[in-house]
């Protein structure tokens, strides 16, 4: 702290990403990235914008990439929102349509960077607590409120709420802003896209962080009605025309435009993921249903902390959250097959 400080800094608590060692040798499961490199497509496109056009801005309403998004998910341009990865989506999505005289409702277990975004731009929240297995239970979201928003598979739980159930969400809570933050739904769920044409109050977020392998280039979109695109457009345009640098555009485009290799490579996860939860379900580890490309797990007989602290001496690294109700679980990444096989490796060897 110090003296220069505008009042409202001092009271933020910031989000803490997972780590990111800076020694490679580690198989790094900690942070949900895809095991698989982007699509040759994405690093051709790349390379070519890299030239003298450098010098120019780029389009500040990235419009080939909204057109790419559109085209993929069959609605219009004007129903697309981009941003520099998710999180930034998610930002604006904070202060344009989630800032009410109401609070907002998410999960108690759910992503922390939303009570971050709460305490960034002075929004009331109330938790509703998952069930005892880790679910979002829509009943209990049926509270006067001046929007709701959750994870879908939620994180870091990686537990799927099944579409028709979102649109029953939806039929019982017309009155404020829905979003649904498709993070990982890539990996096991349908998306809530086509929803988006019956009600003018929901908005999917999505990013190419995860399914498409991106997370270093920061592209994340949202699609929804266009007038709730259109709010999220006027906070962008106060705050940056270029979030997105013409690397990230080109490199978008090209990674919506390769569904082959999106078809193989969250085909791979999915697979690994049913590999690992069989191996660690014989290690005696109770596994969270997962629809996500990581699973939560707990070892009845084990310390969480301590099974991190193992599998970090062996240059496995995991993520630990000290939450309540989750404070002996481990949330861990699939990997490629040989790093899935590594890590049950380094398991049976501490167990
Ligand atoms: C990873 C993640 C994001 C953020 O992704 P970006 O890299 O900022 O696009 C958003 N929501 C959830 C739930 C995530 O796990």
């Amino acid at each position: 702290m110090n003296k220069f400080w505008s009042p409202a800094v001092r009271d933020l608590t910031p989000y803490t990403p997972g780590e990111q060692p800076r020694l490679n040798d580690l198989i790094k499961l900690n942070t949900n990235e895809n095991p698989y490199p982007p699509s040759p497509r994405v690093l051709e496109a790349l390379q070519g914008e890299i030239g003298e056009t450098l010098r120019l801005y780029p389009d500040p309403d990235a419009e080939r990439l909204k057109q790419a998004a559109a085209r993929f998910y069959g609605v219009e341009t004007q129903q697309v929102f981009v941003g520099n990865g998710s999180d930034e989506v998610l930002a604006h999505t904070f202060q344009a349509l989630l800032k009410h005289d109401l609070p907002i409702l998410f999960p108690d277990i759910t992503y922390s960077f939303y009570p971050v975004y709460c305490g960034l731009y002075a929004i009331e929240h109330i938790c509703i607590p998952l069930s005892e297995r880790f679910e979002i239970r829509i009943g209990d979201y049926r509270l006067t409120n001046g929007g709701i928003i959750f994870p879908n598979p939620n994180a870091p739980t990686g537990c799927l709420l099944p579409l028709a159930e979102i649109g029953a969400l939806l039929e019982n809570n017309t009155e404020s802003v829905v979003v649904i933050d498709e993070a990982y739904i890539d990996f096991g769920g349908e998306t809530a896209v086509p929803l988006v044409k019956r009600f003018p109050n929901l908005l999917v977020i999505q990013t190419l962080s995860k399914s498409r392998s991106l997370a270093g280039l920061r592209v994340g979109f949202a699609i929804g009605d266009a007038g709730l695109i259109e709010a999220l457009e006027r906070v962008k345009g106060s705050f940056n025309s270029y979030p997105l640098d013409r690397l990230a555009i080109a490199g978008a485009v090209a990674a919506l435009e390769d569904r082959d290799h999106f078809e193989r490579t969250r085909l791979a996860v999915v697979r690994s993921r049913e590999w690992l939860m069989r191996e660690l379900s014989g290690l005696g580890f109770e596994i969270l249903p997962s629809s996500a490309n990581f699973v939560l797990v707990r070892h009845p007989l084990r310390d969480a902390a301590e099974l991190a602290a193992l599998l970090r001496q062996r240059k496995i690294i995991v993520r630990h959250f000290r939450q309540p109700r989750i404070e002996q679980f481990l949330r861990m990444t699939i990997g490629t097959d040989s790093q899935c096989r590594a890590l049950v490796e380094s398991l049976r060897a501490v167990l």
